[in-house]
């Protein structure tokens, strides 16, 4: 199973990912944390995309699909990945389509999250109130440069996996269980 889960920030990827690579047994490719582990290295290159970070900002398109491309070939990874925060742009979802053909393989579904904004800023007032996130990028700022970056660079994609008839999209703004339920539905039928 090789799926990709899509959606704003704060609209549960994370969450469901990690369900679904427990299900599945596969593991679940969280791109935030993979650049977030890389950054306690302190290499230069771990110190610039930390700073793209915490500005809400993408790290650039050439570093994460080598990034991507080096994470698929693990041997994990044979029986499939979660990506989780990966493609966020035109760019990486044309260079993954790329390496799904150089590795004689393919995306199986593209699982949408739907949840609006405003939802998502209520979201992370409540995360924020509740001192629940220790994540730097985590503020009401951020999240809202997050999600100008989200409807310019990101929701773009939508329409390029709905032409490739991947895309299936699921109601973000439902319970945890109702979400989780529908997305079992998705893959099980
Ligand atoms: P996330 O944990 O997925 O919300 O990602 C946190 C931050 O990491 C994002 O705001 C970006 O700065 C960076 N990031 C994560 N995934 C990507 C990606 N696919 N492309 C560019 N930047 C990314």
């Amino acid at each position: 199973m090789r799926l990709v889960i899509f959606g704003p920030p704060g609209a549960g990827k994370g969450t469901q990912a990690s369900i679904l690579a427990e299900n599945y047994a596969i593991p679940q490719l969280s791109t935030g944390d993979i650049l977030r582990e890389a950054t306690e290295t302190g290499s230069e290159l771990a110190k610039r995309s930390a700073a793209i970070m915490n500005e809400g900002k993408l790290v650039d398109d050439k570093t994460m699909l080598a990034i991507i491309e080096e994470r698929i070939q693990r041997p994990d990874c044979a029986g499939g990945f979660i990506l989780d925060g990966f493609p966020r742009t035109l760019a990486q979802a044309k260079g993954l389509e790329a390496l799904m053909v150089k590795f004689d393989t393919a995306l199986d579904h593209v699982i949408e999250l739907a949840v609006d904004d405003e939802e998502l800023i209520h979201r992370i007032a409540a995360r924020v109130r509740a001192s629940e996130s220790s994540r730097s990028d985590d503020t009401p700022e951020t999240l809202r440069k997050r999600l100008v970056v989200y409807h310019d660079q990101t929701a773009p994609l939508l329409p390029f996996y709905e032409e490739r008839q991947l895309l299936r999209k699921v109601d973000g703004m439902k319970p945890v269980h109702e979400v989780k339920a529908r997305i079992a539905s998705i893959l099980g039928g």
